[in-house]
């Protein structure tokens, strides 16, 4: 590290303990919080432009998906689904070669840190060359996400994805699934070369099962056996009703409760979607201590359905959001959607807070704890956080949690001002340093994307 340290003021701030204000911050030369103190001076100190909130962890990304963001709005028979989706998706996945996967993943964690988000887990399955074979390094790709993550600052969870089967029953792969593929040894290999890169440049490390689909029960077992204990765990599941329909089909079960009887959930888990679930399974997952990654754009734009989150939340269950496919990449966005699908579904409003609190208020500090768990950062006092906008009059006038109400719910999707990570300024002023240079580089690889439609 060599940032100096730093003395900060903010005249409002979003605590561990709730709201503060006149707030020093004290961040030290290897971008750690020292000291917080609230009524404090803000003589000798760097005055923030606004509000402080913590940086909210991104639990769900696959960062290539963000090139065919609205690519896929063509409509079909009329029974256009998750599937026909894929098939877009598998045509963009035929096309990226290393350097265009390292200028996608740029510009995307660009947009995710101008959208409040600090940091990222990504579900990596993107590995082997266009032809399915591995590359000279099985883990270019993968190595390309950390390079990505490590120039735009924005702070890494890798999750390497195993993925080996193409349905239930141990089916062989696809064609369109041959840059996806491994078998445990291959796998075992990927992990081995990615660990001194993630040394090297901090990321940290974790595993993710592509689906129930993608890996026997078998193969989650050894998977399982095989992880370091502390590390998280992260698993598409019970996404559409089809994957409900073929679980049932070959196993009997449904796709949670045939997860929770293979593996035994707890607090290393992520449950990516886990749309899909009965009332038993809702109580099974909210007590086992695991986190539910809920992807609320996305989930509306594939059309998956609505996870039971008034239920889910009223027995205490744990959650984050990822912003999965990136057809929203801002934090104000995904909190949103998740309360207007429960909304809608239910005639109501307010549905996610319990009676005379904010939903903005309760929603954050929920995505916050369970992003957090999920990306494997419980201990940290990293310098990770946002500052609004304090020259937008809405957030000026407000105070509190009507900050966030405001911010979330008052379509202010814009009012994130700098973003800081790890003691680094990433953003200032709603701009990052490389812009530029990131944006000609993405255009390159939509316009290659373009020429081949
Ligand atoms: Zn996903």
């Amino acid at each position: 590290m060599t940032q100096s340290a730093q003395k900060l003021f903010a005249t409002e701030a979003l605590l561990a303990d709730g709201w503060a204000r006149d707030v020093a911050i004290d961040v030290d030369a290897e971008g750690q919080i020292t000291a917080i103190k609230p009524n404090a001076s803000s003589v000798g100190r760097e005055r923030l432009a606004g509000p402080v909130v913590p940086a909210m962890p991104n639990l769900h990304s696959h960062a290539f998906q963000r090139a065919m963001a609205g690519l896929a709005e063509i409509a079909g028979s009329g029974e256009d689904s998750f599937w026909t989706w894929r098939e877009e998706m598998y045509r963009t996945v035929g096309l990226l070669d290393p350097d265009d996967v390292e200028a996608i993943a740029k510009k995307l964690f660009v947009e995710m840190l101008k959208g409040g988000f600090g940091s990222v887990a990504e579900f990596h399955y993107l590995h082997n060359a266009i032809d399915g074979r591995p590359y000279a390094d099985r883990a270019e790709m993968a190595k390309r996400i950390i390079r990505a993550a490590q120039r735009t600052g924005i702070g890494l969870t890798l999750l390497p994805v195993f993925y080996a089967h193409s349905n239930f029953g141990g089916a062989a792969p696809n064609p369109g699934q041959r840059r996806f593929v491994h078998d445990l040894d291959g796998f075992q290999d990927l992990r081995e070369a990615l660990t001194p890169a993630s040394v090297e440049t901090g990321a940290r490390l974790g595993l993710a099962i592509h689906s129930l689909r993608a890996a026997t029960p078998d193969e989650i077992r050894a998977l399982v056996r095989d992880t370091n204990p502390s590390d998280p765990i992260h698993i598409h599941v019970a996404e559409q009703q089809r994957e409900v329909d073929d679980c049932l089909t070959a196993t009997g079960r449904r796709p949670v409760q045939h997860l929770s009887e293979i593996a035994d959930l707890g607090s290393r888990w992520c449950l990516i979607h886990a749309t899909h679930m009965t009332p038993d399974e809702t109580r099974v997952v909210a007590s086992s201590g695991a986190v539910v990654g809920l992807c609320p754009a996305t989930e509306a734009n594939l059309g998956d359905g609505l996870f039971p989150a008034v239920d889910y939340l009223k027995q205490g269950g744990g959650f984050g959001i990822g912003t999965d496919s990136h057809v929203a990449t801002s934090v104000a966005e995904e909190l949103r959607i998740l309360e207007y699908g429960q909304r809608l579904r239910d005639q109501r409003r307010n549905r996610l807070a319990a009676p005379g609190a904010s939903v903005g208020r309760t929603l954050f500090d929920g995505a916050l704890a369970g992003g957090r768990q999920a990306i494997g950062m419980t201990v940290s006092n990293a310098a990770d956080f946002v500052v609004l906008d304090g020259d937008n009059p809405f957030i000026a006038a407000a105070t509190g949690d009507q900050i966030l109400d405001r911010w979330i719910f008052g379509g202010l999707d814009h009012a994130v001002r700098d973003v800081m990570v790890a003691g680094e300024w990433r953003i200032r002023n709603r701009a990052h340093g490389d812009d530029e240079r990131i944006d000609r580089d993405f255009l390159k690889v939509l316009k290659k994307l373009a020429a081949t439609a």
